[in-house]
């Protein structure tokens, strides 16, 4: 299958799409290592950024909670106040009062009795009032206390709402307060406004770039949000708080998400919080999505580059072999394209091109040689035709010679034979008859005797003549020997025989022979017979009519006689 796609494609698209295929591979597997490694770096680089911001977070809180827990100590150990805490009350609400004013965040400071009745307050706000169910107050009565956010419970209605409605939340911080003798008369609380961590939290992204989009989420001790978007739920595992850097799935997308928690400082002992730092991962990783974008862009560039180049490469590589390719094909298909030219390219170009005209030439040889070889041959046929042919025609003289009676150039009897035996199988097969004469001269003897031998082989040559124009084409005449014919009538009945060799007996009777100037006459007897069916071949047939002969001889010779006399009343019937 492969080798059969591989016989369609040209060498240069195979080293193309080959070396293409490879150049696709490596710009891959370098995009994707590169952008698996860039991602995996951006990933840590921005867990590690966005634990600075949680960390930096956590700290500002801790620093923050652990100052102001400094600060109500500090102004509930100060001995200058000692004389006012129980009777100075207005002067102790102008020294809270200032330091609220300080800082704002303190929504309520106010100092209140052992029996938990306010003494003085920020703002005159819970004069009077009975404290001593707050957790503030109880755990503030034994030492400095730190309570966790909550809602507010006896300030609700006291303290003027906030401009944008978010409800009150604070955060309690306590210290027993002294007399002289050590004695505790009371706790100083403190309310910090909740809105204060927001304002860190703030201040924390502030220093941040805001195309970062990071955010940062507080928790408490049991993982509900104490400072986010999503209050009082509770969106994290412990086990993702545990493992310090996770990521987040949500509505906006996935965010990265890094641990921070609070660990309190000096006396403070800290809340529990922890702050979660987050970024969605597309801005984490933009610039390394940026970076991979550039990769694949770089390596698809260079891959077009590189395949442009092979392109090139594999056509100047596949040029040589195809013009060989060419020129060997012109070869044999064109008038005087007997060989190819060198080729240049490398070494192996030259080989190969050197390699082909060596075979080419040898070819040459090899066909030189078969043409010689095919001419020598084809001269030799030639020959041997011509020998045939004469040989043929010296055979067909010899034939001719082996069955022509030299004196008469009449059949021989050895030729006569074998056409008389195939009129005799016409005559079994098909009913067509035959007659045989027996023809011989009367007295030759006296005629070699009278007028010599050689006038008696001139009256030979003319009886032999006289009975051969008489024949028809198809009849056939031989001399026997000495004197004798025999002649062969086709398609002939014994009265026709009979007429035929009358008129024959009639014409030599009739003719004048002057052999050498001499003048004398000559007869001849003829004996007849019809084939028949009972006779084995013509042999028979001429015994018959021999012995016809040897009747018209005891019959006073120059006459006609027939074997089957009966059929023939006119003829005297062989004796
Ligand atoms: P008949 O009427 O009984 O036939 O008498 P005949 O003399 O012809 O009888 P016979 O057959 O005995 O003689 C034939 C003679 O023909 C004998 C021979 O010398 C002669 N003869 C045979 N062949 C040739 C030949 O080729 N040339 C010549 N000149 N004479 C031949
Ligand atoms: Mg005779
Ligand atoms: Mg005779």
């Amino acid at each position: 299958m492969f080798k059969r796609l591989a016989d369609r494609v040209s060498l240069r698209r195979q080293i193309s799409l080959l070396a293409g295929a490879i150049g696709l591979a490596i710009v891959g597997v370098t995009t994707i290592g590169s952008a698996l490694l860039a991602r995996g770096q951006a990933t840590d680089m921005a867990q590690n950024t966005l634990l600075q911001v949680a960390r930096s977070m956590a700290d500002r809180l801790d620093q923050d909670m652990a100052e102001r827990l400094r600060e109500v100590r500090n102004v509930g150990s100060l001995e200058p106040l000692q004389p006012h805490w129980m009777a100075n009350t207005g002067g102790l609400r102008i020294v809270l009062e200032t330091m609220q004013r300080t800082l704002p965040d303190y929504a309520w400071i106010g100092f209140a009795d052992r029996d938990g009745r306010v003494r003085a307050a920020t703002g005159g706000v819970l004069d009077g009032v009975s404290v001593s169910q707050r957790p503030w107050f109880s755990n503030g009565l034994r030492q400095a206390a730190v309570e966790d956010v909550h809602a507010a419970a006896l300030l609700e209605s006291k303290l003027p709402p906030y401009s944008d409605g978010t409800p009150f939340r604070f955060v309690d911080l306590a210290v027993p307060v002294r007399d002289a003798s050590g004695q505790i008369i009371g706790v100083l609380g403190a309310h910090l406004s909740w809105r204060w961590a927001d304002v860190v939290r703030r201040e924390v992204l502030s220093s941040r770039r805001p195309e970062l989009k990071e955010d940062v989420v507080v928790l408490d001790r049991s993982g509900r949000v104490l400072l986010g978007s999503d209050a009082l739920a509770t969106p994290y595992t412990a086990a993702e708080l545990a493992s310090g850097n996770f990521s987040v799935q949500s509505a906006e997308g996935t965010r990265l998400a890094a641990v921070a928690a609070t660990r309190g400082r000096g006396e403070y002992p800290g809340l529990g919080w922890t702050v979660v730092a987050l970024q969605p991962i597309d801005t984490a990783l933009a610039g390394a999505n940026r970076l991979t974008s550039l990769i694949l862009l770089l390596g698809l560039a260079t891959a077009i580059l590189g395949a442009v180049g092979i392109w090139w490469v594999a056509a100047r590589l596949t040029q040589p072999l195809t013009q060989l390719t060419a020129a060997v094909d012109r070869i044999g298909r064109e008038a005087n394209a007997t060989m190819t030219r060198h080729l240049h390219g490398s070494p192996e170009v030259l080989h190969l091109s050197t390699s082909v005209r060596s075979l080419l030439r040898r070819i040459g040889t090899v066909e030189a040689g078969a043409r010689l070889i095919e001419a020598e041959a084809s001269h030799a046929i030639e020959a041997a035709e011509n020998r045939l042919k004469r040989l043929g025609a010296d055979l067909h003289a010899m034939q001719v010679l082996a069955d022509t009676d030299a004196l008469t150039a009449l059949l021989n009897r050895r030729a006569f034979l074998p056409l008389a035996n195939g009129a005799m199988s016409n005559f079994k097969r098909y009913r067509r008859s035959i007659c045989i004469l027996m023809i011989d001269i009367d007295h030759f003897k006296r005629v070699n005797d009278l007028y010599g031998h050689a006038a008696g082989d001139e009256v030979i040559r003319q009886v032999g003549r006289i009975v051969s124009e008489a024949i028809r084409p198809t009849d056939k005449v031989a001399r026997f020997g000495g004197e004798e014919f025999v002649v062969l009538l086709c398609e002939i009945g014994l009265e026709g025989a009979a007429i035929f060799a009358d008129r024959i007996r009639q014409t030599v009777a009739n003719t004048v022979f002057e052999p050498g100037g001499q003048c004398l006459r000559a007869t001849i007897s003829i004996g007849m017979a019809e084939a028949e069916f009972t006779d084995g071949d013509v042999d028979h047939t001429i015994e018959r009519a021999d012995r016809a002969l040897y009747a018209a001889k005891s019959g006073g010779r120059n006459c006609v006689r027939s074997f089957e006399a009966s059929k023939l009343p006119g003829l005297k019937a062989a004796a």
